[in-house]
């Protein structure tokens, strides 16, 4: 077959070559392959007035990972005989006017669930379908499709995880066969072709200040992170969250490839086979909802709720999510958000959240907590909006998800149940030294009051030179007043909203009569 055809994938997440469907897709019978990346301006562009720094939507940390990505991206093109062709603008402005220019006959591109790309991909599907161009645009970041899961349960997203489960059966593997070269680039015309920029590049003037998170982006890292992590398979067959330390940090307790799933540098689908491989090759091995697997079955979940949830990301509207009269007080937040609480537990995660852009899952559970029902009584929203601007793995199907289970506001509603800011850090990390490492001004706090430093006599904290009010704060709060007032809220507004859906019933059946 004579091969005169133009593809162009153009990536998004999936910065990928293995388990690429779409990057498959437009390889073959093409005489001419394009792979398009647009650095879109509404991510990337500096934003001076945000509280780091970073762009309005990103850290400086994530938009580091992210450029790492695609300078690793760009390489494993390069080795199968191809390059990434990096532009700038509005992505769909830029998409139609290369489409045009390059006559291109077929578009791929991986399918994705966010709003955001929802709105973009309808605009360049009606294009494409105008100017008579294929689209291939396949699920491959997620396990599943969410929109058949939604389908088989009559229209509605599963609200549970294990209803998820019976629905959701044996992800499809992954693609085994991997093209050992591409199609070379076509002719590209005039335009602009950029190399992937650096840091400064972007504008963000002089980073030799910036404390940067130690893990670097890209496909090659995230294959040598999962190997390295399923190298041990008892480690991998007796996984179980949330058992596993939070405050290791020398050693993380969890694998840390979620940066590399939210960029699509590692495919979940390859992940969830290679370890299902080792399950083949030991005696037992746990199951979900707390294996490792089990871990990659609560992404899909999130996907698959949110895809299926007008309004995911907000209070508002959101029907499965509680309406909760939260506080509106920014001093707390900022406390909070600048690892100022005077809680050593706290603040050495938000310390941790800042610098590396990760911390362990149960790490998440207690600030977040913090924050909202536990002790603070601020607004989820405003919580999940800080993790999305410095998560490396900021994630917009997760993190809402979560900020809404730890704020009792959905899928879990025990809020009776507060992680303590004292003693749950204690439990895993007695002689602080974690809380040491990412606090340095209480590193030489003796350890019966590393946790509580303001209970330390004004000895004690002199000799440990960090004077309480002074060299670090004092709590912002009272846990014991404030966790007791918390509750007393959330009742309030749980009875509330029991009475509320009562009278919407009401109405619906009076509509009804
Ligand atoms: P592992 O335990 O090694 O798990 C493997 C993979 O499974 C992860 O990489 C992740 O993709 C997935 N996974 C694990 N736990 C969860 C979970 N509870 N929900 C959904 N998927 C999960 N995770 C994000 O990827 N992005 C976010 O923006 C995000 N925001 C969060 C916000 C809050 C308030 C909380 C409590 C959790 C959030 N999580 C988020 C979920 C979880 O904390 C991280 O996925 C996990 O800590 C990542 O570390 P890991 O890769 O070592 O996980």
């Amino acid at each position: 077959m004579a091969l005169n055809n133009s593809s162009l994938v153009w990536f998004r997440k999936g910065l990928r070559i293995h388990d690429n469907p779409a990057l498959e897709h437009a390889r073959k019978d093409s005489k001419h392959l394009y792979p398009v990346f647009v650095l879109d301006p509404h991510y990337l562009q500096p934003d001076p007035i945000a509280f780091s720094p970073g762009s309005s939507r990103a850290g400086l940390n994530r938009i580091k990972f992210f450029l790492e990505s695609l300078v690793d991206l760009d390489s494993n093109l390069q080795k199968l005989g191809s390059k990434l062709l990096v532009f700038k603008g509005e992505p769909v402005q830029v998409l139609i006017r290369l489409l045009k220019q390059w006559d291109v006959k077929k578009l791929c591109f991986e399918f994705d669930t966010e709003p955001y790309y929802q709105s973009l991909d309808k605009i360049i599907k009606d294009y494409a379908s105008s100017a008579g161009i294929e689209v291939f645009s396949p699920v491959s970041h997620t396990l599943f499709n969410p929109a058949d899961i939604i389908q088989k349960n009559a229209g509605r997203p599963p609200l549970t995880y294990q209803s998820f489960l019976k629905l959701a059966g044996t992800p499809s593997p992954p693609l085994t066969s991997t093209s050992s070269f591409l199609p070379p680039v076509g002719v590209t015309g005039d335009y602009e072709i950029l190399n992937v920029p650096t840091i400064e590049e972007l504008g963000y003037g002089d980073i030799s200040q910036e404390e940067f998170t130690p893990f670097k982006g890209g496909e090659s890292e995230a294959l040598k992170r999962l190997r390295e992590s399923l190298n041990d398979k008892e480690w991998v067959a007796s996984f179980e969250k949330p058992k596993g330390d939070p405050s290791a940090f020398l050693k993380p307790a969890t694998t840390v490839l979620s940066p590399y799933l939210k960029f699509g540098c590692l495919s979940s689908r390859y992940f969830y086979q290679c370890v299902q491989d080792v399950y083949k090759n030991v005696k037992k091995h746990t199951s979900p909802p707390v294996s490792l697997n089990g871990q990659l079955l609560w992404r899909d979940f999130y996907y698959t709720v949110s895809y299926g949830t007008p309004n995911f990301d907000q209070m508002k509207d959101n029907k499965i999510c509680k309406q909760i009269p939260w506080d509106d007080n920014d001093e707390l937040l900022i406390a909070w958000r600048e690892a100022r609480t005077g809680y050593p537990w706290i603040d050495a995660i938000m310390v941790q959240l800042r610098q590396w852009g990760w911390m362990h899952h149960l790490a998440r559970h207690s600030v977040a907590c913090f924050l909202t029902r536990g002790d603070l009584f601020v607004h989820w929203e405003k919580g999940r909006d800080v993790f999305d601007r410095l998560l490396i793995d900021s994630d917009w199907a997760i993190n809402n998800g979560n900020w809404m289970w730890l704020s009792c506001s959905s899928f879990f509603y025990q809020y009776n149940r507060i992680y303590s800011p004292i003693s749950f850090g204690k439990k895993y990390d007695p002689n602080g030294a974690y809380i040491r490492h990412f606090l340095p001004v209480l590193k030489d706090m003796p350890k019966e009051y590393i946790y509580e430093p303001w209970t330390a006599p004004i000895s004690v904290q002199s000799k440990a030179k960090c004077l309480i009010g002074r060299d670090y704060p004092k709590p912002v709060v009272d846990h014991a007043f404030a966790s007791k007032d918390c509750k007393r809220k959330m009742g309030e507004a749980y009875e509330l909203n029991r009475r509320m859906n009562g009278l919407v019933r009401e109405e619906d059946l009076k509509g009804l009569r």
